[in-house]
């Protein structure tokens, strides 16, 4: 991969005709120590976020050993980069042929489910060739939870509810020595409080059940920075955290893990795009809904923009912008605020793409094309570099 300091730098030497993505190696390295020194627990990295070889490779050699993957794709890829890692199957509603490779050829033992069904499918998946039951599964149940704290809502698909918890618990504890009760709480959750109020739903099933619970794992959901949506410091949630779990009724020796995708890779990626028209407010750029920019155009998420030519001096103004296939649903309102004066033949680069942005690309009408590039210079807004930690005093996190 070339080098250079910065966006503008990658158009001044390349004047680039496809998209490019640039990557910040230091930005996920950063973000990656953060986790493994702050989260009070064990951190997995949540693949499905950005599944690059190259990203995987940069959290496991800052400290990240876990990897939360939800396909049997996700299983070989991550095995194949890192083939010393600790995979474990956090997808509620897999095929049997995915968890039989999975256990039987990767070594994973880490399973997540819902239901019933599921359970009687991964006991049946990893018997061995003789017909008898595996007795290494590491279990857990991902129990419902309210996602109305967070940007984009994970609460309808998946989870047992309050009132098949319980039994799924007990049911579940007769096949593994090792019982966990995990959940999701939205991804972009703007408030620590949204973890407080799945933990105590833990609590509601876990004593209802009577089992001995050895792992609690609050999922992902942590947020990053985005135009419009300035969370407090992840510092409060690994707070907040801690203190309700210890409050829990579970084994002493109990494990707290966390599944981070978004607040571990956003900071890692950003777009560079050449503006191929101009039509009073609305640009025709080169990426788009079926590329980087899903959530730009799907969610109405908002990313930070620059202008990236020497030469545009006028004020800004708003644009909403078209990408390049041909249908009218290629399309992020925005609005994006940009120089007034920007005109075809132009580069932008859009921030903030290293999550849910770089992993969406699609080759859709021919558009997939984008070459990566590696730049030094620092992510549009950052979580990680000092800028966002309040002093203690100011904390809003109420102590128990
Ligand atoms: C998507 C997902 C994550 C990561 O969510 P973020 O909001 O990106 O942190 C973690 N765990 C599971 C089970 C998921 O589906």
């Amino acid at each position: 991969m070339q080098h250079f300091p910065d966006a503008q730098a990658v158009v001044r030497a390349l004047r680039p005709e496809e998209p490019v993505i640039l990557n910040r190696p230091h930005a996920a390295a950063r973000a990656a120590r953060f986790f493994v020194e702050k989260f009070p627990g064990k951190s997995l990295y949540a693949v499905k976020a950005n599944p690059s070889p190259e990203l995987l490779q940069i959290l496991w050699d800052n400290g990240v050993t876990h990897y939360d993957v939800a396909s049997i794709a996700e299983v070989r890829l991550v095995r194949a980069t890192l083939p010393q890692a600790t995979l474990c199957f956090m997808h509620p509603v897999k095929s049997p042929g995915a968890i039989r490779e999975a256990y039987h050829s990767h070594g994973v033992k880490t399973f997540s489910l819902d239901s019933v069904e599921e359970l009687e499918k991964i006991v049946d998946a990893c018997r061995d060739q003789d017909g008898n039951a595996a007795t290494d599964l590491r279990l857990c149940i991902r129990l419902r939870v309210s996602s109305e704290h967070a940007a984009l809502s994970l609460a309808a698909k998946f989870g047992c509810d309050l009132t098949e918890a319980p039994t799924l618990l007990q049911q579940t504890r007769q096949h593994c020595d090792w019982l966990g009760v995990c959940f999701h709480v939205g991804s972009q959750a703007m408030s620590p409080f949204a973890y407080v109020q799945a933990i105590d739903r833990v609590r509601a099933a876990i004593a209802e059940a009577s089992v001995v619970i050895d792992m609690i794992d609050v999922g992902g959901g942590f947020p990053s920075v985005y135009p419009g949506m300035e969370p407090p410091p992840l510092e409060d949630y690994f707070k907040i955290i801690h203190q309700h779990f210890y409050a829990l009724p579970i084994a002493y020796n109990a494990e707290l893990w966390c599944e981070p995708g978004r607040a571990l890779c956003a900071e890692y990626s950003s777009l560079v795009v050449k503006v191929e028209k101009r039509r009073g407010e609305e640009l025709y750029i080169n990426d788009g809904a079926y590329g980087a920019l899903f959530d730009a155009a799907h969610v109405d998420w908002k990313f930070p923009v620059r202008a990236l030519e020497d030469d545009l001096i006028k004020p800004e103004m708003d644009f909403a912008f078209y990408g390049p296939t041909c249908d009218d649903a290629d399309y992020m309102p925005g609005p994006f605020a940009l120089p007034e004066d920007i005109q075809a033949g132009d580069y932008i680069e859009i921030g903030m793409l290293g999550a849910y942005g770089a992993a969406m690309k699609t080759d859709f009408n021919g558009f997939g094309a984008a070459e990566r590039i590696i730049v030094q210079d620092e992510p549009m807004a950052s979580l990680y570099d000092g800028s966002r930690t309040r002093p203690e005093a100011d904390n809003v996190v109420s102590l128990r």
